[in-house]
């Protein structure tokens, strides 16, 4: 997800370009994600480009309570400094004081801004930590693992694993 802003490095600080995303897609290790929408402001400050993006996307799940694939439904904002290799914009302003700390991306020396790292990291913050394939999903049976959303095992209701008795235990002689 590239733009070039080769004509906002040369603008004045505090110009802004708009852009859209639409429809992109991004891997990642655990798998895609998708359907990548919203608006991207870019705004030249004293030396850095700032991007703010509000974006919604979808990512491929697995549903934790039945492992079955589960599509998730993701809305994160974005807020990076980039800093371009070829101009140094402080330098310019002749103050070339660094801030520790700081924390940026880099235009490369094509002037092409790569929002791709960020949207993926942001994106990756956003998935839920369980997500659910649906909110009525039965799960798996605890006792033979079958799926309960589509097989009826035979397991009887009431059955205590044996691994759970010594937890039960404790937690009776804790009353
Ligand atoms: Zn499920
Ligand atoms: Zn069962």
């Amino acid at each position: 997800m590239f733009f070039n802003v080769a004509g906002l490095l040369r603008s004045e600080m505090g110009a802004t370009r708009g852009f859209s995303i639409s429809g992109e897609t991004l891997h990642t290790l655990d798998g895609s994600i998708v359907d990548i929408n919203g608006p991207v402001r870019l705004l030249r400050t004293d030396s850095t480009i700032l991007v703010s993006a509000k974006l919604t996307a979808r990512a491929d799940a697995e549903c934790s309570r039945c492992t079955e694939p589960a599509g998730v439904e993701l809305s994160f904002g974005i807020e990076e400094e980039f800093r371009s290799v070829n101009t140094d914009l402080r330098m310019r302003r002749g103050t070339r004081e660094e801030q520790a700390g700081e924390d940026w991306f880099t235009i490369a020396s094509d002037n092409l801004l790569d929002l791709s790292e960020p949207i993926r990291q942001a994106a990756i913050s956003a998935m839920p930590i369980a997500p659910i394939c649906d909110a009525a999903c039965a799960g798996l049976c605890p006792k033979c693992s079958a799926n309960q959303n589509s097989t009826s095992c035979a397991c009887a209701e009431r059955t205590t694993d044996r691994r759970w008795r010594s937890l039960e235990a404790l937690l009776a002689h804790g009353e």
